[in-house]
């Protein structure tokens, strides 16, 4: 049966990396060599290392480095350490990663401080091994349990930590390959992943059995303007959401990271009805929000000063009330009656525009 999609998207704006490089580990993995295929087949040129060391990525210039890394895709295998699985509330029940990187540069970038030298994207090779893994993480996790309503979703996987999946599958098809296997899963589980990207023709016609959620990370538009370089338009990441909800799919919006610009409600207010709009022709729409207010930690702002050093992006500790996270480090938050305004301001707004949306947090 043809699927109830609308008018044919314009062609989205793939990444293509400058530099390909493929360990020889990775390419003993099937789904290595169907990635190197891939690229080749897309006119990429592949680099077939000796062995597993990615060398020549650094450089004393931080700008330099950054450039080139940003320019780079790596096809390796994920270390052991990937296989024992981190909780991440309160998005989801685990942490599980099909690659780590991403080819966008946002000012804010919530991966700087978090990634260990220079910003290379890296794909894993070994998915039946990342999957594989999985069934052991099964009914555990304190998500699922604590928050009634979302019980339902059974036990939750988010594959947006460290990478945006959909940014790069074009190159990897490492995604669909994520989608298939949660698709084909008896027991209550979900994925999920945030996007900033839009090229969702791919995914439309997967056997995903409502399984796998995505959410579309969104900002009202001059933010997204002036600090999400190399993503796709506001306008398009919301017509992708509306096509993928069509075909089926849970969708979300990820609000984020949401700042206090002037005339923030007005912006923040067009973005919602603009949602509104577009979805409203969608049968069963079944939508989530997520609420994030921009932050940063000393340690961010730092290698974010490196990368982008004309940026506009307020990061002033004097303007900011100072938190421990639950790992002991600070993190710059902003002021709580700004908070409170902020908050009390979405909790009103979402539901007025959205009536059928459920707000799952705000942080
Ligand atoms: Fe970072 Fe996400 Fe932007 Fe990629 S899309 S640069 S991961 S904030």
């Amino acid at each position: 049966m043809a699927l109830p999609l609308d008018l044919p998207a314009p062609a989205p704006k793939l990444w293509m990396p400058k530099r390909v490089l493929v360990t020889k580990s990775a390419l003993g993995w099937e789904h290595g060599q169907r990635m190197v295929a891939r690229m080749r087949g897309l006119g990429l040129a592949v680099s077939e290392l000796n062995g597993d060391r990615l060398t020549g990525l650094n450089n004393d210039d931080p700008r330099r480095a950054y450039i080139d890394a940003k320019n780079t895709l790596a096809v390796v295998v994920a270390p052991p350490g990937k296989m024992r699985l981190q909780p991440i509330p309160p998005s989801a029940d685990w942490r599980v990663d099909l690659a780590e990187g991403c080819p966008a540069h946002c000012q804010y970038c919530y991966l700087a401080g978090s990634l260990g030298g220079p910003p290379v994207t890296r794909a894993y090779a070994n998915l039946p091994d990342i999957l594989g893994n999985l069934r052991a993480y099964l009914g555990k996790g304190n998500v699922t349990s604590k928050a009634g309503e979302r019980q339902a979703e059974g036990t939750t996987f988010e594959a947006s930590c460290y990478t945006d999946p959909l940014g790069i599958e074009h190159l990897t098809g490492s995604l669909s390959e994520f989608i298939r296997f949660f698709g084909a899963w008896e027991e209550a589980v979900q994925l999920r992943f945030t996007t900033k990207f839009d090229d969702v023709g791919p995914l439309l016609g997967l056997p995903h059995r409502r399984r796998t959620r995505v959410r579309f990370s969104v900002n009202a538009a001059p933010l997204a303007r002036k600090f999400e370089g190399g993503t796709a338009p506001l306008p398009a990441r919301l017509d992708a959401m509306r096509r993928m909800a069509l075909a089926g799919y849970p969708v979300g919006l990820t609000i984020a990271p949401i700042m206090p610009m002037e005339g923030w409600e007005e912006a923040y207010g067009a973005l919602l009805d603009d949602v509104a709009a577009r979805l409203a022709p969608v049968p069963g729409l079944d939508l989530s929000v997520e609420l994030i207010t921009h932050r940063f930690t000393p340690g961010s702002k730092e290698v974010l000063t490196g990368w982008y050093p004309a940026s506009k992006l307020e990061m002033d500790e004097e303007q900011r009330a100072r938190k421990m996270t639950k790992f002991r480090s600070v993190k710059y938050v902003y002021l709580p009656a700004q908070m409170k305004r902020m908050k009390v301001w979405f909790e009103d707004a979402v539901p007025r525009a959205l009536p059928g949306a459920r707000i799952l947090y705000w942080t």
